[in-house]
């Protein structure tokens, strides 16, 4: 796949991104693009505390009544679960791809991440924490995040999510069509969270997927790495030549040798 909704932000500025191999979990994996196959060897010389993104899956069990949901959590969230999320007016967890090649959006089936996996290397796909539609019709995303930060309701992965989900639906593009986007903050020592609309035009959504398109684009052609702000939390950063200087050609290793 060429990217994951969640850091589309940073596969759209750096194409190396797409290239690199990358750190999961403590172990290396190939780059979501594996026809560049040399690539320095990787220096693991910490592997990052993951308590935080631990919390926010059990947050996203919880706020969708998952049976694996820990009873610790879905204590937190049962009690405003039907205000935050109205059952009749939308569904948790949506898995999603777009193929940046054709611009043809594809749904998976709930809870299937290897349908995911199986995605080809045009494809940017991701989880929608929730899609609904209310009662005015327009389209509705959310997004849960649990961190420090007061989180946009406008972000790349948020347009991304309500550029699919607009595809998808049956409405007629016209210029007056809206579609709502939300961020629901739930800060670990917050009761309860706190929430932020936004309205967009489907306009605005015609010139993300044009972003998208170019960012793809050059994807495909370079493998420039391009630091900045996006660089942080990025898995390949511990191997980047960008911020790790230039490679040393005489360590060059395969991709398929990681
Ligand atoms: S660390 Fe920064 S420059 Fe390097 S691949 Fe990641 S996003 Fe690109």
């Amino acid at each position: 796949m060429w990217a994951r909704a969640s850091s589309l932000d940073r596969h759209m500025q750096c194409p190396a991104a797409s290239y690199l191999p990358r750190d999961e979990d403590g172990a290396w994996v190939p780059g979501y693009l594996q026809d560049i196959n040399k690539f320095t060897a990787p220096n693991i010389e910490c592997i990052e505390d993951n308590i935080w993104a631990e919390w926010g899956t059990e947050m996203h069990l919880a706020k969708e009544n998952h049976k694996l949901a820990s009873p610790l959590f879905l204590a937190k969230v049962d009690s405003h679960r039907e205000r935050l999320w109205p059952s009749k007016l939308g569904r948790h967890e949506i898995p999603v791809a777009y193929n940046c090649r054709t611009g043809n959006v594809f749904e998976g089936p709930a809870h299937d991440n290897s349908w995911k996996r199986l995605r080809g290397p045009d494809d940017i796909t991701g989880t929608a924490d929730w899609i609904g539609r209310l009662p005015n019709g327009e389209i509705w995303v959310d997004d849960l995040k649990t961190g420090h930060n007061t989180p946009a309701p406008d972000t790349v992965q948020l347009l991304f999510y309500g550029l699919c989900f607009y595809k998808l639906s049956e409405l007629p593009k016209l210029p007056t069509k809206t579609i709502r986007l939300s961020a629901t903050h739930w800060r670990r020592d917050w009761d309860e969270p706190r929430r932020f609309w936004t309205q967009i035009q489907w306009k605005q959504l015609a010139e993300f997927e044009e972003q998208l398109r170019v960012a793809w684009l050059e994807v495909r052609s370079s493998s420039e790495a391009k630091s900045g702000l996006h660089c942080s939390y990025c898995p390949s950063v511990n191997i980047c030549p960008a911020v790790n200087g230039i490679p040393d050609l005489t360590s060059e290793i395969k991709v398929e040798q990681l």
